[in-house]
């Protein structure tokens, strides 16, 4: 079973933010911004790649929800999925990085990354 597949199953203690009955969002262990939120659902869906539109379409109103529980509506996030090798996903359960309370950087991306080939 996946790492947040326990948490869902509550193995595995997390810092939730709000659930409901599909969804949970909690604190990422390892932050990278001020406010760092994990977003996932209670299925194991792998990545974005293969969620399904129906799910999606749930999954957007509780992630606008958990940005206006923590205020971030007023001053801006963002809003990232990893999906798979090339974009760096290390957990195989689909979720969104929700960052904020901070002016955020575009750092993880450089010009380089535009030369390398394919
Ligand atoms: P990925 O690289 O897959 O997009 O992101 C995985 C994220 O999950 C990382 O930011 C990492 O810090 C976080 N993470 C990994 N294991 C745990 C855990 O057990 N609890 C919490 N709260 N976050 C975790
Ligand atoms: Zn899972």
């Amino acid at each position: 079973m996946c790492i947040f597949c326990k948490i869902v199953k509550g193995e595995i203690p997390a810092n939730k933010v709000l659930e409901d009955e599909e969804f949970i969002a909690f604190h990422d262990i390892n932050p990278i911004a001020p406010v760092h939120i994990l977003i996932i659902p209670k299925e194991h869906v792998e990545n974005f790649q293969s969620v399904s539109p129906e799910l999606m379409a749930k999954m957007t109103p509780f992630i606008q929800k958990v940005a206006a529980e923590l205020c971030l509506d007023k001053t801006g996030y963002r809003l990232v999925t990893n999906n798979g090798k090339d974009g760096g996903q290390e957990v195989p359960h689909l979720h969104f990085h929700l960052l904020g309370g901070a002016k955020l950087k575009w750092t993880h991306l450089t010009h380089d990354d535009t030369h390398k080939s394919l």
